[in-house]
């Protein structure tokens, strides 16, 4: 099996003023040595980015942002481009969060624009997906997952394993207190990774980085990452406060050290 990078990624959310958001970056940076086998990005809101840039420039830690339009500019009231991400150094976007998917009625086929958008101006996609609980339980989250996964990515001019992140993310646990269980994770996460193998090849899928994400704590992280299929994680709650970042972060990275 291909060893892939681990990647902790923290959505902010509309949490932290360009004020906040600069100190809490310098802080992170401070508070991490910087030979950590693990790859980091922080993804603020979209007027905090240029105090994070100024703060985490030429470091180890990269930034994103939280979704973005399609089209490069034109009369869209409210939206950002991707050319003025990459312009704030952006190296990451988040696209197809449930929380866009489902508060602001995003559909497959427009996140899969942004998907392609994103991919086309070198930006990497944290490519979500996840499904509601009703799903689940119904016994049918993984033919779900994998719906979102085709009608999100098949197609696409996708040349790169590591130019997209999958972040798979059950709706249920996103913000909940309560998160999948590693073993349902990953078979999920198997049947995507079988599902890209059948677009791109074994050696590709083997590269592709995914992603678990729902309440991920400090105390559950070592449970997620000693599974081999798990190659990081995108937390929402426990990235807004230095401690659980960073204890998060470090268990990351000792987690697939020799693995
Ligand atoms: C998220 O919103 O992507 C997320 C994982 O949030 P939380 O960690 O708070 O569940």
């Amino acid at each position: 099996m291909a060893s892939r990078i681990p990647l902790v990624a923290g959505n902010w959310k509309m949490h932290k003023t360009p004020a906040e958001a600069g100190t809490f970056a310098r802080n992170l940076l401070g508070n991490l040595p910087n030979n950590l086998a693990v790859n980091v990005v922080v993804c603020p809101p979209f007027p905090a980015l240029p105090a994070v840039a100024l703060k985490l420039a030429d470091s180890w830690i990269c930034w994103g942002a939280q979704n973005m339009h399609w089209d490069a500019e034109g009369a869209y009231t409210g939206e950002v481009s991707a050319p003025m991400l990459q312009a704030l150094g952006c190296r990451f976007v988040i696209l197809g969060h449930s929380e866009r998917r489902v508060l602001f009625g995003e559909t497959n086929e427009q996140i899969r624009k942004k998907v392609e958008a994103a991919l086309s101006y070198g930006l990497k996609p944290i490519f979500c997906l996840g499904e509601e609980l009703a799903t689940r339980d119904a016994g049918e989250a993984e033919i779900f997952c994998l719906s979102q996964l085709a009608d999100g990515l098949e197609g696409l001019p996708w040349a790169n394993p590591e130019a997209l992140v999958i972040a798979y993310e059950p709706i249920w646990a996103i913000g909940a207190g309560r998160t999948a269980q590693p073993a349902d994770a990953v078979a999920v996460m198997e049947r995507l990774r079988e599902k890209i193998a059948s677009w791109h090849g074994r050696d590709f899928a083997e590269k592709v980085r995914i992603l678990y994400g729902g309440s991920v704590s400090p105390e559950s992280i070592g449970s997620f990452m000693k599974e081999k299929q798990i190659d990081g994680v995108l937390l929402g709650g426990a990235s807004l406060k230095l401690d659980s970042f960073s204890a998060i972060i470090r268990a990351a990275a000792e987690a697939k050290q020799g693995t």
